[in-house]
This record gives C-alpha cells, structure tokens and sequence, in this order.
C-alpha cells in the first residue's frame, strides 16, 4: 500500500480550475519532487494534502486513513508535516527553543513537567541540531542565522514532529548555490525515517534528490514516473523549453 495515494483531486477557487483530476502516488522512504510551470498548481497540491485547502473533488488516503475532509492539525497528529514558504521561525528564540517549541505543539504539556520527557525532549532535540548543521548556533538568536540556516531550521522544526512524510514548498528559494548544495545533503539522510514531497523550481537540485517526478501544467498531470522517464518525456521537454 502506498503511504500517500492523491486520487482524481480538483481544487477550484471561483471559476479558476487551480487542480484537475490530479493523481500521485508517494511510496513510504521515497522523495517525490513537485515540478511544472508557475501558477501550475504545485503550492495549491501540497496545501490540499496537508489540509489547508480542502479539495472541492476527489480522495486523499495516508497511511490507510481517507484524509479528505480532516482538518491540518488531525493529518499532523497521523504524520504529515508541512514547512510552508513563509517562515514559522520564531526570531527572538534561539534554534534551541524553536525547536523545543515545535516538538511541545505536538505534545501534552503534563508529560513534559516529568524530568524523564524533559531529557528525552533534550536529547532529541540535540540531535536534531547536529543533523541540520545547527548545534554551535543552539543558543543564538534565530534572527543571527543565514537565510539557508534559517531554511534548514524550519525543516529541522518540521522533523521534530517525527512524521511520515514531510511536504517542503521551495525550500532553497533565495538560497546560495553552496547553501542549496548542503540541503540536499541534509535532506537525503531523512529518507530512511520519512518521505518527502518537494516543490523546487531548481531542476538540477530536485533530480539529484528525488526517486520520482511528477509534473504539473495548468492544474493537471502532465507526466509522472522516475526522474529519467520524465527528463526524457517529450510532452515535459516541450512545456520547459517553450514555457518555462
Ligand atoms: P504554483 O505553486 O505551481 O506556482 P499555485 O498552486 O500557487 O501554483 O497556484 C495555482 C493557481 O491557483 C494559480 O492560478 C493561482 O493564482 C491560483 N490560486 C492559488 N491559491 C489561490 C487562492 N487562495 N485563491 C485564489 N486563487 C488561488
Ligand atoms: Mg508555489
């Protein structure tokens, strides 16, 4: 079964067709990468599978569960987290603290007061530092961090919610070529804990990381498959060489 089945889903907003019968399939431990013109529907994709639209038509199941209807907070609690492309770093708090503050949404308060949780929490969210290059800034503000750092900050937030599939919207926007670089190397490890659905304008960035593609044009799929299917699809080539 897969972990993530979006089947037949259209968005409209007024008359504006934004998704049209849309189909994607992500598999668990896989990267899936969101491709396809601007306006294409590739934002309005992710907010229908994290809950921040509602699809006007069609089925989204996770993990053998039918997500259509639930609210965001019901697809977080099942595994699904969502870093948005506005940023939900807290600047006056340190990386620490942020992170700290993400892992505590997710749970009671009443078991975080017993030390035992507290040092877990601790543990964890040390770990997290280390795995985004974050640990010798834990204490500064998160205001002091680069853009990329600040980037890899929220992502590091989102894994604090251990989810099973993690859906990023452009998250190397306005990043460095080098800054990019690293996140492809900070994300590749998560694919043994989590999937990822990604939108990236950065061809070359997306075909390193992800196991499959899909392509989106004027609300529809337009291909699917690996990344070597899709590089070679002439309908894609067509849409990037005379509409991109
Ligand atoms: P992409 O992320 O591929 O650039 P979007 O999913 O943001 O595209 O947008 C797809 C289409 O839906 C665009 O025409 C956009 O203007 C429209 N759209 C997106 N969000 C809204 C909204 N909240 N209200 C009205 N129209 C929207
Ligand atoms: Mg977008």
């Amino acid at each position: 079964m897969p972990l993530l089945e979006v089947l037949g889903v259209g968005k409209s907003f007024g008359s504006l067709q934004a998704l049209d019968s849309v189909d994607v399939t992500v598999e668990e431990n896989t990267f899936h990468g969101l491709i396809g013109p601007n306006g294409s529907g590739k934002s309005t994709l992710l907010k229908a599978i994290a809950g921040d639209h509602l699809a006007s038509r069609g089925t989204i199941r996770f993990d053998g569960t039918d997500i259509t209807n639930l609210q965001p907070f019901e697809r977080s609690r099942l595994g699904i987290s969502f870093k948005f492309q506005i940023t939900a770093v807290l600047p006056e708090l340190s990386p620490y603290d942020n992170l700290l503050l993400s892992a505590q949404a997710e749970y009671s308060i009443w078991p975080l007061v017993r030390s035992r949780t507290k040092d877990s929490l601790h543990d964890t969210v040390m770990e997290v530092l280390e795995r985004f290059s974050l640990i010798e800034y834990a204490d500064d503000l998160a205001s002091s961090l680069s853009h990329g750092q600040q980037q890899w900050l929220e992502i590091a937030m989102a894994m604090m919610r251990k989810p099973k599939i993690l859906l990023l919207d452009e998250p190397t926007g306005g990043m460095s070529p080098e800054e990019r670089r690293a996140t492809g190397e900070l994300l590749l490890p998560i694919k043994k804990e989590c999937s990822l659905v990604i939108v990236e304008h950065d061809l070359d960035f997306i075909k390193d990381i992800c196991d499959h593609l899909t392509v989106l044009d004027q609300g529809q799929v337009l291909d699917h498959g690996t990344v070597a299917q899709v590089e070679a699809s002439s309908k894609v080539q067509e849409v990037y060489t005379t509409r991109v």
